[in-house]
């Protein structure tokens, strides 16, 4: 089938979805539904714009009024539901808008960014939710010595990696380079666990790929746990040529992930459902490659037990502790979080709320996914040197003990919400330290 005609179908299978969604779920009651039909059915505007081109997003209407005040020129919505309102903006728009986000709302994304406005008028209406639980704590025995080998110098370590690469801006060659590097250091830490590899996933409309390490479940290989984070990085009005290190934003979260990575891939342990661990591309212009990401899994039927997002895990602007968000999240996954870092953490936490398409964690809520997002501060306390050039492992004190915490519980997630397959026994040296 061609890329075409796959995109008519895909179009044609959305729109069947919408008409036989109504009423529209929860927080998008309102919406506009007529000329989101007419565009589906007519298909022509369909046609994928140029990254140059126009792009279409989607904003949160409560933010409205704070961006046209700020001057940036979104024009007149073209449709709205109760929470967002579709715009068509240039793309040159994007980095600007994700720079005011970031500076007014402390969001390290705030809007979704759509090569097409079919897609993004689909997208005001959320998929109704599934539920992924209930969520069960029974893992003890792989988990505590698990945990006990999380080590803040390979979290520091992979945070000074990312950070050397000039950027890993979304269009810029280091940001390919940058995924290239992480690919092959999740396989090279994961290789040995039967079956385990890593890919690229390339995306229709800018060069980064996304990062996906799948770990195959050993039973319930069709029941997926999703653990991710953005591997781009921007410096706000700079460009494909500017100095974004990004240590904290995001190459802490990646780290993080890093860390449970090998953990894991050093234990043994045979999964009962399959773990993917994903490197987003292109976050900081619209949640982009997550929301690739998201649809594709809901296209396929993908069953998913529980997400979480990893962004920005490594600046200590609130003291201690893990702090959970608690809008466009599920509620018991998230009060799950809780628990686990309650048995495994060994920190505090407190929940924090981000807003409107506030990190990739959103593109899994909007594609009926339960998924929950975790943060290293209140929004209020956040690293103010994220987005900039300072943005460097010596901003959030040169070390990366505040991730440990992160790092630990990544490893719990993973572990209790995939389970240790019924055949695999804790190995003798992993209870000795
Ligand atoms: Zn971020």
């Amino acid at each position: 089938m061609t890329v075409m005609s796959m995109r008519i179908l895909t179009t044609v299978l959305l729109a069947a979805r919408f008409a036989a969604a109504a009423p529209l779920a929860d927080f998008d009651q309102g919406v506009r539904v007529t000329p989101l039909l007419e565009d589906a059915r007519r298909g022509a505007k369909s046609e994928p714009a140029s990254d140059e081109g126009p792009l279409w997003i989607n904003l949160g209407n409560s933010d409205l009024a704070l961006v046209r005040a700020a001057g940036l020129s979104l024009g007149s919505p073209l449709s709205m539901s109760g929470s967002a309102a579709v715009f068509k903006v240039p793309a040159g728009l994007l980095p600007h808008l994700s720079d005011f986000m970031h500076e007014t709302f402390g969001r390290c994304g705030g809007f979704f960014a759509h090569r097409t406005r079919v897609e993004a008028e689909l997208a005001l209406s959320a998929r109704a939710a599934t539920k992924g639980g209930p969520y069960t704590l029974d893992q003890q025995a792989w988990v505590s010595p698990l945990i006990s080998r999380v080590e803040e110098e390979g979290i520091r370590s992979t945070i000074e990696t990312l950070a050397a690469y000039h950027n890993r801006y979304y269009k810029a060659n280091s940001g390919v380079e940058a995924a290239r590097w992480l690919q092959g250091r999740w396989q090279t830490l994961a290789g040995g666990l039967p079956g385990a590899s890593s890919r690229l996933v390339k995306h229709d409309g800018w060069k980064q790929p996304s990062v996906v390490l799948t770990i195959p479940g050993a039973e319930k290989t069709e029941e997926v746990v999703i653990l991710g984070g953005h591997l781009d990085s921007i410096n706000g009005y700079g460009g494909e040529a500017a100095r974004a290190p990004g240590a904290d934003d995001n190459a802490s979260g990646i780290a993080v992930l890093t860390e449970a990575v090998r953990v894991l891939g050093a234990s043994g342990l045979r999964p009962r459902r399959t773990l993917q661990f994903i490197g987003y591309a292109a976050e900081e212009v619209g949640l982009r490659g997550s929301q690739d990401l998201a649809k594709q899994a809901a296209r396929e039927g993908m069953k998913v037990v529980g997400v979480i997002q990893y962004d920005m895990t490594n600046f200590k602007g609130s003291g201690e502790g893990i702090f959970l968000l608690n809008d466009h999240v599920d509620a018991d996954l998230t009060a799950f979080l809780g628990k686990l870092i309650e048995v495994y953490a060994g920190v505090p936490w407190a929940t924090t709320e981000c807003g409107y398409a506030c990190s990739d964690h959103a593109s899994w809520t909007r594609n009926g996914y339960p998924a929950s997002a975790v943060f290293e501060s209140t929004v209020d306390g956040r690293n103010r040197a994220i987005h900039t050039e300072r943005d460097t492992l010596a901003a959030s004190g040169g070390g990366a003990e505040h991730s440990v915490a992160f790092a630990k519980l990544a490893v719990a997630f993973a572990v209790e919400l995939a389970k240790a397959s019924s055949a695999a026994s804790v190995p003798a040296e992993l209870t000795r330290r």
